[in-house]
């Protein structure tokens, strides 16, 4: 057989070839739109080569961008990597601290960067070792403290047109993206050429999400969260029309370019989908064309599911991380599961769901024992694949993580005889009550099912007796009629779980801390209430 490199070089020529007429839509502030071909997306990725290539860019070089997602940011995923340097995604929502280890260890040389965010970039510009270039995403430099500023536009207008793209190994890197780290500093996963390709194909497949031209795809989860789940490459792969949602997008914005530009598949955290349904049970949308709305990057609250199961938009939970591209899973039924009672099909639908082609998985005890799969024993998620990293990048943080031949997620887990898995919690969530497991997930869930609850955490606290207790923060709805008591979540409770997962306590909180890409973020929880005393304690 011929061996033909697995590149995105390709990715790029087989859109190009089929799709020239399709369109990049993105969405601008004043709310208007900016609409894009793919032909004049290759063009200008061309352009775009050519300058970066005048601003001494050269292979394996990294470039950083700091980007909204936006037309500009989709020219840098292709040129970047085409023309043999690495694209590095910078999340615009990290710490100074984060912000300037990221940059200095990936050795970013250019940074492009969006007019609105230059202050974040501006604040530590200072402490950034090796940038040479600031270039920022708009047709004129705007009034920054910054030096060297090259505006987008007007490097592409005189960078001409056409570029010679080099002949690339599909092992060459591609992509860099560091984790959203929640102790430590961020840690970095290089991908290549041959992973994102190979990825970017599971995307396609009818079993995961089934990408193809019909398709109008709207990744609301952000360009700089793993790729954006890599879907920007699977538009231009398989010729679906994409929206973007531009600078600073709410739940608003993202139903009116659901609405207007008749998308198809839409993706996000949870989060973006619980502050959806609310405008969407107040009735101001029609999404008739919707045929997916992917839901990934933290678990489903069932809750949420069964709003949108009631307002008839298919949700499909999807799992993955940063190590894994991300895509690892997703919860389809499958056809045996037809005649199931609808209750059971519901929670299969709430599962993480079961591997995609090319992703192995294996689930482990402590000691390293492969688990039954009876659907209740917890242990940890391992997974392997063309997709899945096997190391992070120029860090010796790695070594709990990658071990003969797997990934250790660090995710604990059960699953079925179908291969469905279910977090139970991250390992370090889990609280471990008189040496017995507590999945804070289950919890959470329940507690969030109830009315007048807008938001529920469950974290583990040191307890004298059982070493940890479960404490639940609870954020009530802002505008609900009834709240519920500590009383009335604590017998919900003890009708659902046994005795001892009860919590011990019930605090409200006006907020549960989110991570810089949406997600619960517990440690500040535990930190806030790290000494907090049970009253039977
Ligand atoms: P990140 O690398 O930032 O994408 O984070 C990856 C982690 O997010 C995983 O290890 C899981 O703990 C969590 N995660 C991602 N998707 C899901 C999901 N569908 N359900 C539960 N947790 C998830």
């Amino acid at each position: 057989m011929m061996d033909v490199p697995l590149t995105i070089q390709s990715i790029l020529r087989h859109g190009l070839s089929q799709f020239g007429r399709k369109t990049i839509v993105t969405r601008q502030a004043d709310g208007g739109t900016v609409r894009q071909t793919f032909t004049e997306l290759g063009a200008r990725t061309e352009r775009l080569a050519a300058a970066l290539k005048r601003l001494g860019v050269t292979k394996g070089d990294r470039v950083g961008t700091f980007a909204w997602n936006s037309h500009r940011h989709l020219e840098a995923y292709f040129a970047v990597p085409n023309m043999g340097a690495v694209l590095h995604t910078i999340n615009i929502r990290l710490f100074p601290q984060q912000l300037i280890h990221v940059i200095n260890h990936a050795q970013d040389q250019v940074l492009l960067i969006d007019a609105d965010l230059l202050p974040t970039i501006e604040g530590v510009a200072e402490q950034l070792d090796g940038v040479r270039h600031f270039v920022v995403l708009d047709k004129s430099v705007p009034q920054t403290s910054l030096p060297n500023v090259l505006a987008y536009e007007e490097l592409l207008a005189e960078a001409g047109a056409g570029f010679d793209w080099p002949a690339l190994d599909e092992d060459d890197p591609s992509a860099l993206c560091y984790t959203s780290a929640t102790t430590g500093n961020p840690k970095g996963v290089i991908y290549t050429h041959r992973s994102q390709y190979l990825h970017t194909m599971a995307l396609g497949l009818v079993n995961n999400l089934g990408l193809c031209e019909a398709d109008t795809l709207l990744p609301f989860v952000p360009m700089f969260h793993v790729n954006a789940w890599g879907l920007p490459f699977g538009a231009i792969a398989f010729g679906s029309t994409l929206v973007l949602p531009g600078s600073r997008p709410d739940a608003k914005a993202i139903l009116d370019l659901m609405e207007r530009e008749r998308v198809t598949v839409a993706a996000g955290v949870p989060t973006i989908w619980l502050a959806a349904a609310e405008l969407l049970e107040a009735g101001a949308y029609r999404l008739e064309a919707v045929r997916s709305v992917i839901c990934g990057g933290a678990a489903i609250p069932p809750a949420l599911l069964r709003r949108y199961d009631r307002l008839g938009l298919p949700v499909l939970h999807a799992y993955g991380m940063t190590e894994t591209s991300p895509l690892a899973s997703c919860a389809h039924l499958r056809t045996w599961m037809a005649d199931w009672p609808q209750e059971l099909k519901f929670q299969v639908r709430t599962t993480q769901g079961s591997a995609s082609f090319g992703v192995e998985f294996r689930v482990v005890d402590e000691e390293g024992s492969d688990v039954p799969q009876d659907g209740k024993t917890f242990g940890q998620l391992l997974m392997r694949g063309p997709w899945v990293a096997s190391e992070y990048y120029r860090d010796d943080r790695g070594a709990d993580t990658f071990k003969d031949g797997w990934l250790y997620s660090g995710d604990i887990v059960t699953w079925d005889e179908d291969g469905y898995i279910t977090i139970v919690d991250r390992a370090k969530d889990l609280v471990k009550s008189g040496g017995e497991w507590i999945s804070s997930v289950d919890l959470e869930n329940a507690i969030m099912a109830m009315d007048g609850v807008a938001e529920a955490a469950v974290i583990g606290v040191t307890h004298p007796r059982w070493q940890e207790r479960p404490l639940a923060c609870v954020v009530p709805k802002r505008d609900a009629q009834i709240r519920p008591t500590k009383e009335d979540i604590l017998e919900r409770l003890r009708s659902q779980f046994p005795k001892w997962w009860v919590p011990d306590d019930v605090v409200f909180v006006e907020e549960i801390p989110k991570s810089s890409v949406g997600k619960f973020q517990k440690r500040d929880l535990r930190e806030r209430f790290a000494g907090y005393v049970f009253s039977d304690a």
